[in-house]
């Protein structure tokens, strides 16, 4: 392990991370929303849909990391506001990602919470950026990072300023090639071994498989993890992206009912 001299455990035992009215790390936070704000009908119907059934924070992506530059891009400051109007309307606090240092300042106008992407997990510039903003951030584990080098990008955070990090494992690259990755749930009480940071499971890029949502959701719930983030789709057949990992409005409700069943055992546990 490299010095965790800020998110290691030794510097402290548990950190709570504020984001707007929630806290990380205090009670158990779901996400939900669709990978990419496509138009505003599609994240209000979204929006409304994951608030109904008790998520706690919406997400949409209003730039994407896309493997190819054909892909839909994202809809950048329209689907901030898009976000920024849902948000009014819900009350739900805002997750988006930033794919540029450039962009931190001022999408951080915008966002309730920053998200560093897989693909950008190692970006050490934008770590930098996003630990001199104000916002919190939602760190994704790249999809090649060992613990070590997804808690060293932690470190570039809050070595910049910003204690407010949660991170949130979503899946490793291996030879397996039914699900898009490997989730690694063990990572979840072994970052709580080596850190005081929060940690979120993203089981829709986790897996790649809507199917797989649900077991995998329980699974990191009863893993001790502070939280989930899961994509959610009003029509996700019709999606502009992550159509194949995004569950129905009806299969989050009945993800979140199971959820609510489970926290409570665990609850009466501790
Ligand atoms: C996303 O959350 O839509 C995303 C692109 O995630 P990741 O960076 O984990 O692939
Ligand atoms: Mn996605």
């Amino acid at each position: 392990m490299d010095e965790l001299r800020l998110c290691g455990r030794q510097a402290r035992p548990r950190t709570a991370v504020p984001v707007g009215p929630l806290s990380f790390g205090e009670s158990f936070v779901v996400i939900a929303g669709p990978c990419s704000v496509e138009s505003e009908a599609q994240l209000m119907a979204a929006a409304r849909a994951v608030k109904e059934a008790g998520a706690h924070a919406l997400r949409g992506g209003a730039f994407k990391p896309r493997t190819s530059p054909y892909s839909f891009q994202g809809l950048g400051l329209a689907a901030l506001k898009i976000l920024d109007k849902a948000r009014r309307e819900t009350g739900l606090p805002i997750v988006t990602e930033v794919l540029d240092p450039r962009d931190v300042p001022w999408v951080s106008e915008f966002a309730d919470m920053i998200q560093i992407g897989a693909r950008n997990s190692q970006n050490f510039s934008l770590l930098r950026e996003a630990g001199r903003g104000p916002r919190p951030v939602l760190l994704k584990r790249g999809m090649f990072s060992t613990l070590n080098e997804w808690l060293s990008s932690a470190e570039y955070i809050l070595s910049a300023g910003n204690p407010n990090v949660v991170l949130c494992e979503r899946g490793i690259r291996t030879f397996e090639a039914y699900t898009r990755n490997t989730l690694d749930l063990s990572a979840v009480p072994a970052v709580r071994e080596l850190s005081h940071l929060p940690v979120i499971v993203d089981p829709s890029h986790g897996t790649g498989r809507a199917s797989l949502i649900e077991s995998m959701s329980l699974a990191a719930t009863a893993a001790g993890a502070d939280g989930l983030m899961i994509e959610t789709h009003p029509h996700p057949e019709q999606a502009l992206s992550d159509g194949d990992q995004s569950l129905s409005p009806a299969g989050f409700g009945v993800l979140m009912r199971k959820i609510r069943v489970l926290r409570g055992c665990w609850e009466g546990l501790a």
